[in-house]
């Protein structure tokens, strides 16, 4: 952790979806390195940073520019799978300075407790994708998945995205979003008033009853017009969070 006092706000972001058909968020997201954190301790990064992630062996351009820009932080720089980069794994985390976190992860910040998710776990009604999931997150199929060839996952992955855009026009609305009484559960399990994720896209800061009192569930967005964050802050009355977004040119 860094002691200079200048350095006093703990940074969030997701959903960037870094791929290279779209340079302009990763123009953003350099953009955001060297101009919005400047008074960062640290950045938390929390699931589909990149739009795909077919193994650390994939050394294409693209993602060498983004590993080179994260490496030059010097601040800490906690990262956490999402659904469509899951498999991020050690060799990225050396390469970019980058800490993996679990998901579910609680840390404190100014005293008060977050519970850090991506988000999609969090959609149990949405039955299709938690199957998927659970598929995914084998780590057997994991091991398989990665012994492929990178032309074969790539094949695979664009299938897959090809299913899954199919599956969301075809689902209403509220399957697509988090099951309030799951988010309940989770807060309440790990005993937390505070909720970060991201995933939905549905940026937000919603008040959740809980058995234990007043909770906040803060939805950060995803990076398309504008590029959204949320910063923690210290003030008189402890952890201050602020949802906060910029225009993407
Ligand atoms: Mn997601």
């Amino acid at each position: 952790m860094t002691n200079d006092p200048e350095r006093m706000h703990h940074y969030f972001i997701s959903d960037l979806h870094l791929d290279p058909s779209q340079p302009e968020i990763r123009d953003a997201f350099v953009h955001f390195l060297q101009n919005q954190l400047a008074d960062a301790a640290s950045l938390y990064i929390l699931g589909d940073f990149f739009e795909v992630w077919l193994g650390d062996d994939d050394d294409d351009a693209f993602n060498l520019e983004i590993i080179a820009n994260l490496k030059k932080l010097t601040i800490p720089v906690y990262i956490m799978h999402g659904n469509r980069d899951f498999l991020l794994g050690d060799k990225f985390c050396q390469e970019t300075n980058c800490v993996l976190l679990a998901d579910p992860t609680v840390v404190e910040l100014f005293g008060t407790q977050f519970l850090l998710m991506h988000g999609d776990s969090l959609c149990t009604r949405d039955e299709t994708y938690m199957t998927t999931r659970k598929a995914f997150r084998d780590p057997l199929f994991q091991k398989d998945f990665l012994s492929k060839p990178l032309a074969e996952r790539k094949a695979f992955a664009q299938s897959i995205r090809d299913q899954s855009k199919e599956h969301m026009q075809s689902s209403v609305e509220e399957i697509m979003d988090v099951t309030p009484e799951e988010v309940i559960a989770e807060m309440e399990q790990h005993g937390v008033n505070q909720l970060i994720h991201g995933h939905t896209h549905r940026p937000a800061h919603h008040s959740v009853k809980l058995s234990h009192g007043q909770g906040s569930r803060y939805v950060m967005g995803d990076w398309t017009e504008l590029g959204w964050y949320l910063v923690v802050s210290d003030s008189a009355s402890g952890a201050q969070v602020a949802l906060k977004s910029f225009r993407i040119a």
